[in-house]
């Protein structure tokens, strides 16, 4: 535990606000909770909540470090104005609405000021564990498969449903950002099928084909909103040695069928030790490798239209 906590504030205090970020840091001596952003004036007992970010910076309250736990859309204007504040900078993922705007956050960085993208899928202990694994293997073969029910996991969030929202690629990028944390491979697009409900702006499903510059091998990826039965969050690789299974969004690892590691949740208790291990080295983790491969499907994908969502 550093001497002095981190002062840390969270912008935008919706679901992983309330359900993960606040329990992470306040089981955390690194951190002490000192204010939250809400435009709803929504935030935890006993924490001031500030109407937005700007009000935040000119109230006086000491702030070293801020959380971005907004939507996507609205993380491009939070950000800039954290990291040109000089705030340790973490965003949530999916890091930014598009390319672009990652580049505007990444170019408002200032020198002695972290900024981590916070990728909670791969702070997975099995997931660390398939990285090592894999690290010596041939890849043959990937296959990604991640179903859920967007009316459990996603109840009236109109956000993710507009322009810069995700759709589909809300949980999907999760699936992505271990592939592409895990595989000794450098990835990219090679084609992309997103179904879009005619009264929505982003995809209820997609399929991706993908692949890697002189990679013999070859990677399917299928995402899917309309799953009822359970949800399926699985990668599977198959390689010179064996095929390996992550399960339950990187929490349980099989090699060829035998379970090696499985475990809970402490997924954003691992962010926030990281954050704090960047801050005291001075340093920054970035990771953009899975915002470009969504951002290739939106770019270049064929659009089918589906049914009217409801
Ligand atoms: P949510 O419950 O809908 O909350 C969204 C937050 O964003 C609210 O706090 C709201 O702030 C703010 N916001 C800014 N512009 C908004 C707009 N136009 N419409 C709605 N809200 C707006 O979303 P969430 O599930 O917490 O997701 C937030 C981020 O965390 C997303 O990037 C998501 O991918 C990521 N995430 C979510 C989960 C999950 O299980 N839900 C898991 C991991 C990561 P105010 O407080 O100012 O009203």
């Amino acid at each position: 535990m550093s001497v002095h906590p981190i002062r840390i504030a969270l912008v935008g205090y919706g679901k992983i606000a309330a359900d993960s970020h606040v329990p992470a840091i306040r089981a955390n001596p690194d951190f002490d909770l000192v204010a939250v952003v809400s435009a709803r004036g929504a935030g935890p007992d006993g924490v001031p909540v500030f109407a937005d970010l700007a009000a935040l910076l000119t109230a006086g309250t000491g702030v070293d470090a801020v959380s971005h736990c907004n939507t996507p859309a609205a993380r491009r204007a939070s950000a800039i104005q954290s990291l040109a504040a000089r705030k340790h900078t973490l965003v949530e993922k999916p890091p930014a609405a598009t390319i672009a705007d990652w580049d505007e956050i990444a170019a408002a960085q200032r020198p002695g000021t972290t900024l981590m993208t916070g990728w909670h899928s791969q702070a997975n202990a099995a997931v660390a564990e398939a990285r090592h694994w894999l690290s010596d293997k041939v890849i043959r073969h990937v296959s990604l498969d991640w179903r859920e029910d967007v009316r459990k996991w996603h109840p009236g969030q109109q956000w993710i449903w507009d322009e810069g929202g995700f759709g589909v690629f809300d949980p999907g990028i999760n699936g992505l950002s271990i592939a592409t944390h895990i595989l000794p491979l450098a990835l990219r697009l090679v084609s992309a099928r997103l179904e879009v409900p005619a009264n929505r702006a982003t995809p209820i499903a997609a399929q991706l084909a993908l692949g890697a510059d002189g990679w013999t091998g070859s990677m399917d990826a299928r995402f899917d909103w309309r799953e009822t039965a359970g949800e399926c969050w699985r990668i599977t690789v198959a390689t010179d040695g064996g095929t390996l299974v992550l399960e339950d969004g990187g929490k349980r690892l099989l090699i060829d069928g035998t379970e090696q590691m499985a475990h809970g949740n402490d997924e954003y208790p691992t962010l926030y030790r990281r954050f704090a291990e960047l801050i005291a080295a001075g340093a920054s983790a970035v990771d953009i490798a899975p915002l470009q491969l969504v951002s290739a499907a939106f770019a270049s994908g064929q659009r089918l239209v589906t049914q009217p969502f409801d």
